[in-house]
C-alpha cells in the first residue's frame, strides 16, 4: 500500500492525502494551501486564468494528478502514475475543501450533509467559483476497490466534521481530519479515540495544529460566553460579534447571551442563510434560533437580496437597530461592516471578534481594515475566541491512547512533537511515495 501526502506535511492546512493499493487510489481532502498561494498570487493578482491548473501545479499548490482536474493542460508524462477513483472530504473548512471546484465532474465526492450546505454558502459568497457535481452524502461506509471507508463524526469548529476509518489489506488507517475536545459535542471526539484504540489501528494520520502555539488551554462555549458577558456588562451598549458564519455552536453562544441579557438577536443575511440551510437538514439548534421571536434578520436599505431567505417575511433595518441599540446583540459579518455608517452606534457599543473573518493571523490586510472601521466609531475590539483544534495535551493523550503501529502527523509545523507520546512517528515530506 502506498500513501502520498501532497500538502499538509509540515504545514498547517491544504491536506491532500492519497492512499493507493492494487491500482486503486482514493484521496482525502483537497484544500487550499494558503502558505504557497499567497506567495505567488492573491485576490488582485490571480494569474493566467486559461492556465490556472497548469500554473498552480508549477508553484506546487496543486499535485500533478492525471484524469483528475476539469482542465488538464499538461502532458501525461508530467503527472504521477495514479488514477484517483473517489475523493472524501473531512469537513468544509477551505484548507480541506477549498479546491473542490477544480476536480472533474466524473469523480465521486463524499462528504457530510452539513459540509454540503457549507459548500453552497461558499458558492453564494463567490469563494467557490465553478459548479460542482457528483457530491454524495456520506452517512454510511463506502467501498472503493480494496478499501472500505467509514465516516466517524467528530467535533470541530464547523458542524458535520468527519474522521475516517479506512480498511485496507494491511489493516485499519484512521485519519482525524481536524479535531477538538472542548466543543459542545466533544463526546464525539472522545468516542472516536476509543473506537480507534479498540479497532486495531495500523496507521493513525493525525492533525497537530496547536503544537508550538503559545497558549495551552481551550475555552468551552460556556466559558467563552461568560467572558463575553463580563465585557458586555462593562459597556452596556450594542454588542457586535462576528463568529464564522458556518460555526453554529458559536452562533448559539451569542444567541444565548442575547436571551440571558434580555436583548434582541439581530443577524445579517449570511448568518440567516447558513441557519436556514442547517435547519433544512434537520438541525434543531438552527431551527430554534431562526424561529425564535427574539431573532431578527437585518437587511440594509436598498440592498439586493442575493441571499435567499424564506423563514422571515420581515426584516429590520438600520433605523430599528439604531433606535433599540442598547437592547441588541448583533452578528455583523465582515462584509457588512459599513452598516455601521447607518446604524450610528452610540457610546457603549463593543465588538467581539470570535472566529469570523478576517482571521488576524492569516488576513492581516483585512484585519487592519476592520480595526479602522471600529476606530472610526470608537468601538472597542475584543478577541474572545477559542480555536477549533485540540490543545497540545489532548493531542498527546489521543496519540498515546490510540497507540497505532505507525503515527503520521500532518497539519502541523512541528510533527516531531508527537515523539513525546509515541516511538512510531514518521516525519513526512510533500509528494514522497511511502510504502506501508
Ligand atoms: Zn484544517
Ligand atoms: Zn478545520
Amino acid at each position: 500500500m502506498k500513501i502520498i501526502f501532497f500538502d499538509g506535511a509540515g504545514e498547517i492546512g491544504g491536506n491532500k492525502i492519497i492512499i493507493e493499493e492494487n491500482g486503486t487510489a482514493i484521496l482525502f481532502d483537497f484544500g487550499k494551501r494558503f502558505s504557497i498561494n499567497s506567495a505567488y498570487f492573491n485576490d488582485s493578482f490571480v494569474g493566467r486564468n486559461w492556465k490556472k491548473v497548469h500554473d498552480r501545479i508549477a508553484i506546487k499548490e496543486l499535485p500533478p494528478l492525471r484524469n483528475f482536474y476539469k482542465e488538464w493542460p499538461m502532458s501525461p508524462k508530467n503527472s504521477i502514475d495514479i488514477d484517483i477513483k473517489a475523493v472524501f472530504f473531512s469537513h468544509a473548512h477551505l484548507d480541506h475543501i477549498g479546491l473542490i471546484d477544480l476536480i472533474d465532474d466524473s469523480l465521486e465526492k463524499y462528504m457530510s450533509n452539513y459540509s454540503k450546505e457549507v459548500l453552497s454558502f461558499f458558492g453564494k459568497k463567490g469563494i467557490i467559483k465553478n459548479n460542482i457535481s457528483n457530491i454524495k452524502i456520506m452517512d454510511k461506509p463506502v467501498k472503493v476497490g480494496p478499501f472500505t471507508v467509514h465516516p466517524i463524526p467528530i467535533d470541530h469548529d464547523i458542524p458535520g466534521a468527519l474522521a475516517f476509518q479506512i480498511e485496507t489489506s494491511k489493516g485499519n488507517i484512521f485519519y482525524t481530519g481536524d479535531i477538538y475536545f472542548h466543543g459542545r459535542t466533544n463526546e464525539k471526539s472522545w468516542n472516536f479515540v476509543k473506537y480507534a484504540k479498540n479497532n486495531n489501528p495500523y496507521i493513525l494520520i493525525t492533525e497537530g495544529t496547536r503544537f508550538g502555539w503559545r497558549f495551552v488551554t481551550s475555552l468551552t462555549e460556556e466559558q467563552l460566553k461568560k467572558q463575553a458577558i463580563s465585557v458586555l456588562e462593562q459597556c452596556n451598549g450594542i454588542l457586535f460579534a462576528n463568529p464564522y458564519e458556518p460555526h453554529i455552536d458559536r452562533i448559539q453562544t451569542f444567541f444565548e447571551i442575547a436571551n440571558e441579557k434580555n436583548k434582541k438577536f439581530v443577524i445579517t443575511l449570511p448568518y440567516a442563510f447558513m441557519l436556514n440551510r442547517y435547519s433544512s437538514i434537520g438541525d434543531t439548534f438552527a431551527k430554534d434560533i431562526l424561529s425564535s421571536p427574539n431573532t431578527l434578520i437585518y437587511k440594509s436599505e436598498g440592498m439586493p437580496n442575493t441571499w435567499e431567505n424564506e423563514t422571515k417575511e420581515t426584516f429590520v433595518d438600520a433605523a430599528y437597530v439604531h433606535k433599540n441599540q442598547k437592547n441588541i446583540v448583533m452578528l455583523l459579518d465582515f462584509m457588512s461592516i459599513p452598516e455601521l455608517i447607518d446604524i450610528k452606534p452610540e457610546k457603549g457599543a463593543l465588538y467581539i471578534h470570535s472566529g469570523g473573518e478576517p482571521l488576524p493571523s492569516i488576513d492581516v490586510e483585512n484585519a487592519k481594515i476592520l480595526l479602522n472601521w471600529l476606530n472610526m466609531f470608537n468601538i472597542p475590539y475584543f478577541n474572545i475566541h477559542s480555536p477549533g483544534h485540540a490543545a497540545q495535551p489532548d493531542l498527546l493523550y489521543m496519540a498515546r491512547e490510540i497507540n497505532p503501529e505507525i503515527l503520521l502527523p500532518i497539519h502541523t509545523q512541528i510533527p516531531e512533537r508527537f515523539e513525546i507520546a509515541s516511538d512510531n512517528v514518521k516525519i513526512l515530506e510533500r509528494g514522497v511515495i511511502y510504502n506501508f
